[in-house]
């Protein structure tokens, strides 16, 4: 790619790992492995072995893992069965900041049931609160996410799980942005996880849920008795394999770079904000309130310069309206229109990131007389 490539949180590129991977078994393993002859059976194998060692990094028993299309399909798989085995009053919490996999399949499913849990200033959901209402038996269900996909923010997932867990409520972690990035320990005591091999180097289109280790009844796709009956479909086994090629490749820590960015435009451009600063945050992103001009042109200076990044959420683009999640967070009207999100990932080095802080200093000086050129007020649309 020529570009350089800061939009991570919305897909990454292939990891070489998983090519291999891919290529070996798209080769080799290209029968169904429900088929009743040996050479299927191999498949089959091998298809076990990858759910055992994608089990073993998360340190579950690989009965818990459930290969499927991605979070958004585990995301609602885990609303509707939900749906269908708790009372018909049961209330369920759910973080305003949820992807819209989550938000969406929490209303469709629980409607006005769904209370939406309290953030802090950062957009973590506030532990303190939360427990309170779990204490008082708020919830039967309750969703959180790991990190958020547009600001990074952590949430305190290990706290959450320990707290439901000793309320009784189910506990659901959208690990979509924390998996590949930060280690796997603990994750397993969530009740249900989900999350996505193209957000960690894996192929698109393939994810996963880990389940509660009594899970009769969780179904996101109803036919076949494939993935021990929780998601029929011919299993896609290259695809599988590479996702767990993915994983298996992927540093967890925190890289340098992104905080020597943040640094390095604190001092070229102080008029930028970066949200949720005081918080724990993903050590890939940073989520910028940019000065004067709207996302939409600093993102084609940006790319002018040959660097990709984001205004937010790519599963956002397209729908009306600034994002939810920050009006979640209580940014204001007009910041929501100057925020810029940039993500890395494992092909992004040290040197990308100051060259992005130097891109964008000089977008900003090209913005800026284009502006002076034609009107003499600011323009932002
Ligand atoms: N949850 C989170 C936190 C995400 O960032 C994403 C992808 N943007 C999803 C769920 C959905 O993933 P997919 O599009 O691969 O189904």
């Amino acid at each position: 790619m020529d570009s350089c490539y800061f939009d991570y949180n919305a897909t990454a590129p292939l990891r070489p790992e998983a090519r291999e991977a891919w290529l070996a078994a798209a080769d080799e393993l290209w029968l169904n492995p429900s088929s009743p002859y040996r050479a299927a059976s191999r498949v089959h194998v091998h298809l076990e072995a990858a759910r055992a060692q994608f089990a073993a990094l998360f340190e579950v028993v690989p009965e818990r893992v459930v290969f499927n299309s991605g979070a958004t399909e585990g995301n609602n798989a885990v609303f509707a069965y939900w749906a269908a085995t708790l009372p018909a009053d049961a209330r369920i919490g759910v973080s305003p900041t949820e992807h819209p996999s989550v938000v969406e399949a929490a209303k469709r499913s629980f409607g006005e049931r769904v209370d939406w849990l309290a953030l802090d200033a950062c957009g973590a959901v506030d532990v303190a609160a939360l427990k309170r209402q779990l204490s008082g038996g708020a919830y039967a269900a309750v969703s959180v996410m790991a990190a958020n996909n547009e600001t990074g923010v952590l949430n305190a997932w290990p706290e959450i799980a320990k707290a439901c867990r000793a309320a009784g409520c189910r506990y659901h972690c959208d690990a979509s942005q924390w998996v590949g990035k930060l280690p796997l320990q603990g994750l397993g005591d969530c009740d249900f996880v989900t999350g996505s091999a193209h957000k960690f180097g894996g192929p698109r289109g393939v994810g996963f849920s880990i389940l509660p280790e009594i899970n009769a009844g969780v179904t996101s796709l109803a036919g076949g008795a494939q993935e021990s009956g929780h998601r029929a479909g011919t299993e896609d086994v290259a695809g599988i394999l590479a996702m767990v090629a993915a994983l298996a490749a992927a540093e967890v820590g925190a890289p340098e770079g992104r905080d020597a960015f943040i640094a390095e435009l604190a001092s070229a451009l102080p008029m930028v904000e970066v949200v949720g600063l005081e918080s724990a945050r993903l050590w890939n992103t940073a989520l910028l309130v940019m000065p004067e001009f709207a996302s939409v042109r600093w993102i084609r200076a940006l790319e002018k310069r040959g660097f990709l990044v984001s205004a937010g959420s790519a599963c956002s683009t397209g729908k009306q309206g600034p994002s939810p999640v920050l009006a979640a967070m209580g940014l204001e009207a007009d910041a929501m229109r100057r925020v810029l999100r940039v993500s890395s990932g494992w092909a992004t080095s040290a040197a990308d990131w100051l060259a992005l802080a130097a891109a964008i200093v000089e977008s900003h000086a090209a913005l800026r007389s284009e502006a002076d050129g034609s009107t003499s007020t600011v323009i932002s649309i």
